[in-house]
């Protein structure tokens, strides 16, 4: 059993009034909130440890390293890497997504000399911004194409059409595994064994699952993993990037500078090994120490009853929205994750959003950096409620009444 009463005594920012209301804070897809644990430990590392890794013989900055160290192994536990060097420290999804981008640019047989047409990148029609720009503009440097897998008007894509996408042979398959607009979960699994009968290696954005199920890149058999720490209630400016070893080895590097280099002359420059290749300048240990510390606090969790409170929460707010006139949800897949998008008739989404704000309700209106779900949806952008695991049924009820009051206050 979670007790929710003692998990958000880890979460003082929660107990708050804004406007005179309590706070309630369901804007979690976007980014959590941070338990103390995770504060202190970031604080603790600047108060006691900090200082720059690798390059010092002293006493501070071989503690630092040690720690920095260890918390790679810990995120390559959680994950369930092979190996700790399978794992690279980023700034989050965004920084993960363009460094594989710009790395299979310049990868020396990836962009075909003589015969751009041939370079092709497949993405689907639900992704983050940040998993389609780079991509994208990769593809469009390089006078290649962009394959968009379809989904239907629930927020499911099409398996049929995928296995004819991949017959087209793109060198990477880029995958959102949970839809941050729709909340669709994808059967990135099944996705990853068709794409590899074709022998093309695959990319899972896990921006928006990391943080509400377990995940073991052996099992998924993955060829890359990305992920944000600050969804997953780490601080911001830290996340990681998963790649399968052999992987990892043939991408060149994707930035140039200290750490990253093995030896250096005017005339010529080797690099590290893994992970370090991947790794150039000072890193952000005292995030990394607290992405660990989030780990381990989500460790601690029962995170099977973690993910029933949350789908209880996403199903009693279904259930409760239901109810309003005019409501249309976006994104009604049977497989999905503690979010819901909607729009309710003759009410722009931002003015939604903005009264509710002034009852004391955090959501997100608009996009959500995914303009394209807008345009195929026909619609300027959604009301997204998203759930963490110290979200309560009452707060869904003060949120619910929010949306009524301010609907038939727009009305
Ligand atoms: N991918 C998905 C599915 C997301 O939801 C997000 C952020 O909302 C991102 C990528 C980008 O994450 P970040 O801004 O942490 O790099």
């Amino acid at each position: 059993m979670l007790s929710i009463n003692e998990i958000r005594k880890q979460f003082p920012v929660l107990d708050q009034h804004v406007y005179g209301k309590p706070l309630v804070y369901f804007d979690n897809a976007a980014t959590t909130q941070k338990p103390l644990c995770v504060i202190e430990r970031e604080r603790d590392y600047y108060l006691h440890e900090n200082c720059n890794i690798h390059r010092g013989v002293h006493y501070l900055s071989q503690k630092a390293t040690e720690a920095y160290e260890h918390a790679r192994q810990t995120v390559a536990d959680f994950v369930n890497a092979k190996e700790a060097r399978e794992i690279i420290f980023t700034r989050g999804t965004t920084e993960s997504l363009n460094l594989l981008a710009t790395a299979f640019e310049h990868l020396d047989c990836f962009v075909p000399r003589n015969d751009a047409k041939r370079l092709k990148v497949l993405v689907t029609a639900m992704e983050h911004h940040s998993n389609l720009v780079p991509w994208q503009q990769m593809v469009q440097r390089n006078g290649g194409e962009l394959l968009v897998l379809p989904m239907d008007n629930k927020g499911v894509l099409d398996l049929e059409q995928y296995e004819k996408l991949l017959q087209e042979c793109p060198k990477v398959v880029s995958i959102a595994h949970i839809s941050n607009v729709l909340g669709t979960i994808n059967p990135i699994k099944q996705m990853i064994a068709m794409a590899h009968n074709y022998d093309i290696p695959v990319v899972i954005d896990g921006a928006q699952s990391i943080a509400h199920q377990p995940i073991d890149v052996q099992d998924l058999d993955c060829d890359f993993f990305v992920f944000s720490g600050h969804k997953m209630y780490a601080p911001m400016g830290i996340g990681g990037l998963y790649g399968k070893a052999e992987w990892l080895e043939k991408l060149p590097p994707y930035q140039f500078g200290g750490e990253m280099v093995d030896t250096v002359s005017f005339e010529k420059t080797t690099f590290n090994v893994l992970p370090y290749k991947f790794e150039a300048g000072t890193p952000n240990v005292g995030a990394a120490l607290g992405l660990e510390t989030a780990i381990q606090f989500l460790q601690n969790l029962d995170r099977k009853a973690v993910e029933e409170h949350e789908n209880q929460l996403l199903q009693f707010a279904i259930k409760q929205l239901s109810e309003i006139e005019g409501i249309r949800f976006i994104g009604e897949a049977e497989q999905r994750s503690g979010l819901v998008s909607f729009i309710i008739e003759g009410i722009h989404p931002y003015d939604l959003g903005t009264l509710i704000d002034k009852m004391g309700v955090a959501v997100r209106t608009g996009h959500h950096c995914a303009e394209p779900v807008m345009t195929h949806f026909g619609i300027p952008g959604t009301v997204r409620a998203s759930f963490a695991l110290y979200n309560t049924l009452e707060e869904v009820e003060i949120f619910v009444k929010a949306v009524k009051k301010a609907a038939m206050m727009l009305r």
